[in-house]
């Protein structure tokens, strides 16, 4: 049996329009019966809301099979101590699923500090992290990608936030989302899979296909989104990896790595 481990961005979808050919894929999926999960990075969204953008687009999505960073790092915290205290830099996304995690959202003495995307990220906010990570907060990043592509251009990331987290307390934090396999992991638990069972589909060398490989899992590379046939050797040697499968759009994958009795 094969499971797919399937990016967003750049992969299913491009901001809020969908790629073409993404719907046709998952409905295959569904046909054939190949369990699946959406993975992302992205904590500012409950899994819920981003189920529902997919659905308006034609792509029908439950919450269920969505797998974000944000609840990850609540079970991975709340499987370390459970209960425990936090603080949080983040939005919606990310505060659910810490409290549905049972942890407790916290503006003082947290065990934990937890960072995700936070568009009203403050001086304050940067101040309160520091001083709990420098009195003994372990530090969680959801998200390291320090910028984000829009239709309008590249804007800062929630990993421009956690940089200044790290840089104001002198604190390597703990990455849960892509590429650390922290979120594959978390993934492939909650299909109840092994890892040699799973392709890790996605656009990106530094992110998705890094965490399918750090996961161990196999690694399909799409070039619908950040990678090109002309940048695409260049990002092979940055990453240290070569993705198992490379293909220019997702339906390919059918003929490859997803042909009957794989
Ligand atoms: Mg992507």
């Amino acid at each position: 049996m094969t499971a797919l481990l399937i990016d967003l961005d750049g992969t299913m979808v491009h901001g809020n329009r969908m790629i073409e050919g993404a719907d046709q894929f998952i409905r295959m999926c569904r046909d054939r019966q190949i369990p699946f999960l959406f993975v992302t990075n992205n904590s500012s969204r409950t899994p819920e809301a981003i189920a529902d953008m997919l659905s308006g687009m034609g792509i029908k999505t439950a919450g269920e099979e969505i797998c974000t960073s944000a609840q990850a790092a609540a079970q991975y915290v709340s499987r370390k101590r459970p209960g425990a205290k936090v603080y949080c830099v983040g939005e919606e996304g990310l505060q659910q699923a810490l409290v549905s995690a049972g942890l407790q959202l916290v503006e003082e003495q947290p065990d934990y500090v937890i960072q995700g995307i936070d568009r009203h990220f403050t001086y304050a906010k940067l101040s309160a992290a520091m001083q709990w990570i420098m009195q003994g907060a372990a530090f969680i990043i959801t998200n390291p990608d320090v910028q984000l592509p829009t239709h309008e251009g590249l804007i800062p990331g929630a990993g421009t936030i956690g940089a200044a987290i790290e840089a104001a307390s002198q604190t390597r934090p703990v990455v849960i989302g892509k590429p650390s396999g922290i979120l594959m992991d978390y993934a492939l638990n909650r299909l109840g899979i092994k890892a040699e069972q799973a392709v890790v589909i996605g656009d990106n060398m530094l992110t998705d296909i890094a965490a399918g490989a750090a996961a161990g899992c196999r690694t399909a590379l799409v070039m619908t989104g950040v990678t090109t046939s002309s940048n695409m050797e260049q990002h092979i040697q940055t990453a240290g990896i070569r993705p198992d499968y490379v293909c220019s759009r997702l339906n390919e994958l059918w003929g490859d790595c997803l042909s009957p009795g794989k």
